[in-house]
């Protein structure tokens, strides 16, 4: 039977979703073949495909401004082409660190244009979120990016910040979707769709349109993020199956009440472990500061790490899966991304109290 799964990514998805798919896995929209089988061009998929675009573009108020792109490569292949598209080599783009994710993104842009680390939060071993108004930024510069959510130390803005009028790009392949947010204030939203909106092999990039082809570079066509949006994400072959349960993960979405009822369940799941943590008297403990606290990934330690190897054995023969943190932080990492239920979250909240009890 299915357990509750806090893997970090790939991730859970709704029991209802991976239900249609199963009924739709042989024939899908009377076409006498799956989905995986048709054509990207043939109408039956055009339509599914449209729809998603339409179901995301009405649950995050995405301005018509904005183009939708639905590509293959996943956040890390973005992390590399927004770069690329969005200024030329001479141009200097601000990057702000508060964990892996970061870094990573940052590796991935510096073969690519001038670097500047405008904050930084790794000293202090990403606890914390650096404060706004001392980030280092570039006068002129290309973009700032940074990650809303760092999926490994289990860190989260809660506030867009204010970089003026450079455009701001953020990763937001661990917190896509889980709360509204103003999507007006960026100049892309981007990340891989296998935390929050469905399987991996599928990156969504929100980008406002005026950004695109400014470059002056001379980029291979497939490299050339115009070219997708020229053609609705069909320059060549879309993840097509990936983007049809994303499909259906937006009408689950739709279901649910739309982001404000899913940012409202998040918040109480999130206040729900974390208080778990802060009240277990010192057994559990996350070392997050307070106010940057992710509700999607929580990382906490075990008063000892031999007691890791049994916590997860224990977990896991009680239905609760994925609990192991990132190697990069160690103890343990609970994500509790939209698709799970408040009744997961009090299981291992539960699970938790009754291991303190017998490990104590
Ligand atoms: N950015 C963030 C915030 C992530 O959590 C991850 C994956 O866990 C990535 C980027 C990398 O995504 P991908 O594997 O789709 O390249």
């Amino acid at each position: 039977s299915r357990a509750y799964n806090f893997s970090a990514g790939p991730a859970a998805l709704p029991e209802s979703v991976l239900r249609q798919v199963q009924e739709e896995m042989l024939e899908w929209q009377g076409e006498r073949a799956s989905v995986m089988e048709v054509s990207h061009r043939g109408k039956a998929f055009v339509e599914c495909a449209a729809a998603a675009e339409r179901d995301l573009r009405e649950l995050m108020a995405i301005p018509d401004d904005y183009h939708v792109l639905f590509l293959q490569g996943g956040a890390t292949t973005l992390a590399a082409l927004l770069p690329m598209n969005l200024a030329g080599a001479d141009a200097t783009a601000d990057y702000v660190l508060t964990g892996h994710w970061g870094e990573k993104a940052l590796d991935n842009a510096r073969p690519l244009l001038r670097t500047n680390i405008a904050a930084s939060g790794k000293a202090g071993g990403y606890v914390d979120i650096p404060p706004v108004g001392e980030w280092q930024l570039t006068p002129g510069a290309a973009f700032v990016h940074y990650t809303p959510n760092e999926t490994i130390h289990g860190i989260e803005f809660r506030d867009i910040p204010d970089v003026g009028d450079v455009p701001l790009v953020a990763d937001v392949s661990s917190n896509f979707m889980s709360a509204p947010i103003d999507v007006s204030r960026f100049g892309v939203l981007y990340g891989g769709a296998q935390k929050n909106l469905g399987p991996s092999g599928l990156a969504i990039a929100i980008v406002r349109k005026d950004l695109l082809g400014r470059h002056g570079r001379a980029l291979p066509p497939i490299f050339e993020l115009q070219n997708q949006a020229k053609n609705d994400s069909m320059f060549n072959t879309p993840p097509t199956f990936a983007w049809y349960v994303l499909g259906l993960v937006l009408k689950w979405a739709r279901e649910q009440g739309g982001t404000a009822a899913i940012g409202e369940r998040n918040r109480r799941k999130a206040e729900l472990l974390y208080s778990a943590i802060d009240g277990s008297g010192g057994y559990y403990r996350n070392a997050v500061a307070p106010a940057a606290r992710s509700w999607m990934n929580v990382p906490f330690f075990l008063p000892d790490a031999a007691l890791d190897k049994p916590f997860l054995q224990e977990a896991e023969a009680a239905g609760l899966l994925g609990l192991k943190g990132h190697r990069a932080v160690g103890g343990m990492r609970a994500s509790i991304y939209n698709a799970m239920p408040e009744a997961g979250v009090q299981a291992l909240v539960d699970f938790m109290a009754d291991f303190a009890r017998r490990h104590g």
